[in-house]
């Protein structure tokens, strides 16, 4: 009986994170951060990837982040322009959010 309450409650929980960060990645998206950056790099993958190695601290989602992004719109795809042009219209410091992941998987 407990096991089963217990598995029931992590389909429940996985089902609720889907549902989260579904609606996150699409109000993200809306937002059009995106296309900001002249190399093409996945900057949304990328702040939710910042988002668990440095707010949360959760490591292993920090990881599967990683995973997520297609070869060539990754950090090592970061040519470090002189000023980062990859802007956010709500005000997040896309720069120094890609610094300091570069200085975390370097
Ligand atoms: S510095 Fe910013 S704009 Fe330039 S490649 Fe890296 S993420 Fe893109």
């Amino acid at each position: 009986m407990y096991q089963r309450t217990f598995w029931s409650n992590l389909d429940k929980e996985k089902e609720l994170r889907q549902k989260y960060l579904k609606t996150l990645e699409t109000n993200l998206t809306k937002l059009r951060c995106l296309p900001t950056c002249p190399e093409g790099l996945d900057i949304l993958t990328l702040m939710r990837n910042h988002m668990y190695a440095v707010y949360y601290p959760k490591f292993y989602q920090a990881r599967c982040t990683l995973r997520e992004i297609s070869i060539g719109k990754g950090l090592d795809t970061c040519v470090s322009c002189d000023s980062c042009k990859a802007k956010c219209i709500r005000h997040v410091d896309i720069a120094s959010r890609i610094a300091e992941l570069k200085a975390i998987y370097a």
